[in-house]
């Protein structure tokens, strides 16, 4: 098999679970976006994913995206920033980011909005929650619960920025539709103050089942599409 059936077969599988899942709750696969990973992949595999109708991928270390979206600016890509984010490169991620997910403290927002006003953009920004119970939260992306209201509000008053929702991951070890089903209630009770922030980031290769079924508008797939990934050099 040459590289390119590889990933068509992968994207033909998670398409196909995808839309199963919508099918089993009675969801229009037109409402999920499937943004694939691409995080230590190469450049070749963005550029045979975009050939095969990808329009989104996800990448979550700053230096390895800035220089993947640059080698690939000519694909028209929609880039998701998914990983942790150091404030000082905030602003640099603004840059090529179409979408920043990961926004999980208040001393991001200024970076970002810098970046985005340099850019010329509004970036479209999500509130990583941490669905960890409470003790095993440290060190752990994401905002607590109670945490997501303060953040959306200082995304909101920030130029340049658009509060678009909610990204989460699963608990590691821990049951995905139980906590896929908490996420669900942050985000009704987020649209209830923001009813712009629409987007629910939820489901991986392993979970992307649970999450679809309690509503996640954009599922981030790696291994599922691209196998597993490269040992980290
Ligand atoms: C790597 C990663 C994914 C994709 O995970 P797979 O198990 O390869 O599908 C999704 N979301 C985040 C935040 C990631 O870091």
């Amino acid at each position: 098999m040459t590289r390119r059936e590889e990933l068509a077969a992968g994207l033909a599988a998670t398409r196909e679970r995808i839309a199963a899942a919508c099918r089993s709750v009675g969801r229009d696969p037109g409402e999920v976006t499937l943004t694939v990973v691409t995080k230590y992949f190469p450049a070749s595999d963005v550029r045979l994913l975009a050939d095969l109708g990808v329009t989104d991928v996800g990448e979550n270390r700053h230096q390895e995206a800035e220089a993947k979206a640059a080698e690939t600016a000519d694909l028209g890509l929609r880039w998701h920033y998914i990983g942790g984010l150091q404030s000082n490169k905030a602003a640099a991620v603004a840059r090529y980011a179409d979408m920043v997910e990961s926004l999980d403290r208040p001393k991001l927002v200024a970076g970002l909005s810098r970046g985005a006003q340099e850019r010329g953009i509004v970036l479209p920004c999500l509130v990583q929650v941490s669905l960890d119970p409470p003790e095993q939260r440290d060190g752990r992306a994401g905002v607590r619960p109670e945490e997501i209201g303060p953040l959306a509000e200082a995304v909101v008053a920030a130029d340049g920025l658009r509060l678009a929702g909610l990204m989460a991951v699963a608990p590691l070890g821990a049951d995905a539709d139980a906590a896929f089903a908490e996420l669900a209630e942050l985000a009704a009770a987020l649209r209830r103050d923001h009813p712009e922030a629409t987007v629910l980031s939820a489901g991986m290769s392993g979970d992307l089942e649970e999450a679809v079924k309690h509503g996640a508008t954009h599922v981030r797939i790696g291994r599922a599409v691209l196998g597993e990934r490269p040992a980290v050099q």
